[in-house]
């Protein structure tokens, strides 16, 4: 049996949360589900569990707009966030609407129907398919089964370890072994003084070097406001105040990248001291926010090393060895446990394949329309974060986009929204313009952002307000495909009556 609704989610991560709350908010009237690959909501913040994980941007724009952040701790650790999902979907009974361990593998649009069928692997290994008419994918951005593993040199022959950070093994011990984490991104920061308050000693062994920022991981004044505002009043301005700030840094990074290279790198001489080689281990060779900078609470990772319990080396993996890795300018590096930090695999829509009519499309040849759905692809969003500042900012509006579709629809009499191109020339551009190894890897299998508006990405939270929550919902967007007339139904009077 095929059970309908008005509405399917898929994922149950902070994005579809987000998107049940706004649905049964803004759409009250209309039905909807989340269905869950895994046993347990969170996404991301359930599935990643090794020592230390946290956010790398603040609780506060990476927290739900409706659902205030209330821990004195800004940059928060993953059971923390674990939890606050967790509270937030039972608190407004969104955790009623997840089917868990239905694992979504396609879904195939009818136009006479205005319907998707969605096809899943249910918790028993079983088939299931549901139906709904609108698809909103929060799927998240990554293969949740496997991480990026490169293919190195003699890995066979090393005796320890070896963990990929996205399936840390349960309980393992690491007190007193001799740990090198592969990698310079937020996993590895996160990683080096976690494992050095037990470990041996921890190397960070990274091929070239990241930007590294420090940050308190309390918000001072979050904390003061709360104390003298209500709640929620005193959330928004911090939100406010924390999205204002990352704009303005962002866009000084962009305008001014000499002087913000400068600027961070000193700060960064300022925790480690004038002997540490700052140009070999901090110094990117590219411009700030060409890839995702790495920020670290408090200054953990350099006072880490300042303490001597971990350091950080830039060289190139030649080969594993029974005992460890052999670099390419010949140094050994001793191990008893090997983090591959090296990253995760791009993944879009959770996998799913999309047939439209019978014909199988693939996304990524399409054109994306407001950073959410796709050219050609009738009542399907996929909820898409910013890279430059917290997720969750825009997986909000992308939710309240999509009610504001549902409603338009719902009042025009229609069934089908459907992002096309027209006749105004438009010029594709990838859709991330990050230079990370993930987004290279990556490219072919993403849609193309396009030249002009609606097409192209804001990647500015207040611009993106502004055009989602106000803007037109009609720029570039056909609806059609009316409510067919029942005999004797509301519509079939109001189609006599405009006759
Ligand atoms: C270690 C780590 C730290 C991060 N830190 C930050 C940060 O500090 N700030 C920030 O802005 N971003 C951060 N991110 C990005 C982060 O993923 C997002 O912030 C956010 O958690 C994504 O939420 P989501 O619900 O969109 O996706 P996810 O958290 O990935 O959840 C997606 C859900 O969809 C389910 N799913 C996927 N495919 C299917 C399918 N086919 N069928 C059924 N279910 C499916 C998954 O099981 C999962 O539960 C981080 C990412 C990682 C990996």
């Amino acid at each position: 049996m095929t059970e309908h609704f008005d509405v399917l989610v898929v994922g149950a991560g902070i994005s579809g949360i987000g998107t049940g709350y706004h649905l049964q908010t803004r759409c009250p009237d209309r039905s909807y589900a989340i269905l869950e690959g895994r046993s347990a909501m969170g996404g991301t913040w359930d599935l990643f569990r090794y020592p230390g994980i946290r956010s790398d941007s603040d609780m506060h724009t990476l927290g739900f707009a409706f659902e205030p952040w209330t821990d004195a701790k800004s940059i928060a650790d993953g059971p923390s966030i674990r939890s606050y999902v967790e509270w937030t979907a039972r608190k407004h009974g969104i955790d009623r609407h997840i089917r868990y361990g239905v694992r979504v593998r396609s879904a195939e649009w009818s136009t006479p129907d205005a319907t998707w069928t969605v096809t899943a692997t249910g918790p028993d290994g079983e088939d299931v398919t549901y139906s709904c008419n609108f698809l909103a994918m929060c799927a998240g951005y990554y293969d949740y089964s496997r991480g990026y593993q490169p293919d190195f040199p003699g890995a066979d022959r090393f005796r320890g370890d070896v963990i990929h950070p996205q399936f840390w093994p349960e309980g393992l011990d690491y007190a007193g072994k001799r740990i090198v984490v592969i990698g310079s991104g937020a996993t590895a920061v996160t990683l080096v003084p976690e494992l050095a308050r037990q470990a041996a000693h921890v190397t960070m062994l990274q091929r070239s070097p990241t930007y590294v920022v420090s940050r308190p991981a309390e918000d001072g004044f979050a904390n003061w406001l709360r104390r003298r505002l209500p709640g929620r009043v005193a959330y928004g301005i911090t939100r406010w105040k924390n999205v204002g700030l990352g704009m303005f840094f962002y866009r000084m990074a962009r305008k001014r990248p000499d002087r913000v290279r400068g600027r961070i790198l000193e700060m960064v001489r300022g925790h480690l001291g004038p002997d540490y080689d700052v140009d070999t281990h901090f110094t990117p060779s590219y411009a700030p926010w060409d890839q995702r900078m790495c920020l670290v609470p408090d200054a953990d990772l350099f006072e880490t090393i300042k303490a001597g319990s971990a350091e950080v080396v830039t060289d190139r993996i030649e080969t594993f060895t029974e005992d460890g890795l052999r670099l390419e300018s010949g140094r050994e590096l001793a191990a008893d446990v090997i983090v591959s930090a090296t990253g995760l695999e791009l993944q879009l829509m959770g996998g799913m394949r999309v047939s439209i009519d019978g014909e199988e499309r693939d996304l990524a040849k399409s054109l994306n329309y407001k950073g959410m759905m796709f050219s050609d692809v009738p009542n399907l969003s996929s909820t898409f974060g910013y890279t430059n500042a917290s997720w969750t900012l825009k997986a909000d509006l992308t939710a309240v986009y999509v009610c504001r579709l549902l409603n338009v629809l719902r009042g025009r009499g229609l069934r089908q929204a459907t992002p096309r191109v027209g006749t105004t020339p438009i010029t594709p551009e990838p859709l991330l313009s990050f230079t990370s190894g993930y987004v290279q890897r990556a490219a072919d299998r993403m849609p193309a952002q396009g030249n002009r508006k609606p097409w192209k990405l804001n990647q500015n939270y207040a611009l993106d307000l502004l055009a989602l929550r106000f803007g037109s919902v009609d720029a570039d967007m056909e609806f059609s495909n009316p409510v067919e007339a029942k005999p004797g139904s509301a519509v079939e009077h109001r189609d006599k009556a405009a006759a």
